[in-house]
C-alpha cells in the first residue's frame, strides 16, 4: 500500500538515509527502531510526505508522492494520513479541541460535527479535561495525548507516529500505545511508530531496524530477513540472526 524505494536523503554533509526501501501494508503495524541519528525520523517524514527524499520513491497505491508539489503533497497527507511528530506540532493559539478538530475542517467537515468528534478524542485519550486549554498551558504528556487524537481524529489510512510515548510515563504510554494500536486494529488503519522503547515495538507486527541511514534488519513475530545482527526485543528473543 505504502511502498518506498530506495531513499536518499541528506543534510549538508550528513547522509540521513542511505537508500532506504521498505513497505507498509493494509492495516499493519510497524515499528521502526535504531540508535539515536539513525534516520527513524527523516524516514518517517518522506514516507509521511512532510519532505522529499532527494533520490529513491514514495507511493502510495502505486501512486508516486514525493514528486508531488507542496500543495498536492499537503492535500494527500490531510487526506490519507495522521502524523504525530516527534517535536511539538500544534497551534499554539488554538485550545486542544481546536486543534484536534482542525484537521477535520481541513477535510470539510462542520464545525460541530468536527468539535464533538474532537471532544470524544480527547476523551478516548483521557485528557478531555484539557480540551479547552491551550498547548502552553499543557504538560509533555498532554500535549504528546492531544496530538495523537488529532492524528486519529481524521480517520487515516495512515497514522504514523514518532516516539509518541517518548515524553510520557509507563501507565500514559501503555494508554497511548493502546489508543494507537486499538484504532489501528479496529479500523484496519496502517501504523507506523518510531520508537526507542521495546515495549513499544512488542506491539508491532513487524519491526524494521535502522542504522546509519540503512536498514539493518527486519523482524516479524515469528519469522525473520535480518541480514545483520540487530538489537531488540526480536534479538533477544532469538529471532533475528
Ligand atoms: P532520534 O532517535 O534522536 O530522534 P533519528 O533516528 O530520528 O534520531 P533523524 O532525526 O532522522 O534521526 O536524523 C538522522 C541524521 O540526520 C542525524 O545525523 C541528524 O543530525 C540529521 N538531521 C536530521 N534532520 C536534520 C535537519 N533538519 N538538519 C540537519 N541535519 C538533520
Ligand atoms: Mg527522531
Amino acid at each position: 500500500m505504502l511502498e518506498a524505494r530506495a531513499l536518499r536523503k541528506t543534510f549538508g554533509r550528513t547522509t540521513a538515509l542511505d537508500g532506504v526501501s521498505l513497505e507498509i501494508g493494509e492495516g499493519e503495524i510497524v515499528a521502526i527502531t535504531g540508535p539515536s541519528g539513525s534516520g527513524k525520523s527523516t524516514a518517517l517524514h518522506c514516507l509521511a510526505g512532510v519532505i522529499r527524499p532527494e533520490s529513491g520513491e514514495v507511493r502510495l497505491d502505486g501512486r508516486r508522492v514525493d514528486t508531488l508539489g507542496e500543495d498536492a503533497r499537503t492535500r494527500l497527507r490531510r487526506e490519507n494520513f495522521g502524523i504525530v511528530f516527534q517535536f511539538g506540532q500544534l497551534v499554539p493559539e488554538l485550545s486542544a479541541v481546536e486543534n484536534v478538530a482542525l484537521p477535520l475542517l481541513f477535510n470539510r467537515h462542520g464545525r460541530q460535527e468536527s468539535s464533538r468528534a474532537a471532544r470524544s478524542w480527547l476523551e478516548r485519550l483521557d485528557v478531555a479535561g484539557c480540551a479547552d486549554l491551550r498547548p502552553g498551558e499543557l504538560s509533555g504528556g498532554q500535549l504528546q495525548r492531544v496530538a495523537v487524537a488529532r492524528a486519529l481524529a481524521v480517520g487515516p489510512r495512515v497514522i504514523f507516529a514518532d516516539e509518541p510515548t517518548g515524553a510520557l510515563d509507563s501507565l500514559a504510554g501503555e494508554q497511548v500505545m493502546d489508543a494507537l494500536v486499538g484504532t489501528a486494529r479496529e479500523s484496519r488503519t496502517a501504523l507506523v511508530v518510531v520508537t526507542h522503547d521495546n515495549r513499544v515495538a512488542a506491539y508491532a507486527d513487524r519491526e524494521i531496524v535502522l542504522r546509519d541511514g540503512a536498514v539493518a534488519g527486519t523482524s516479524t513475530a515469528g519469522a525473520s530477513t535480518a541480514g545483520a545482527s540487530v538489537a531488540g526485543p526480536s534479538a533477544a528473543d532469538g529471532e533475528v540472526t
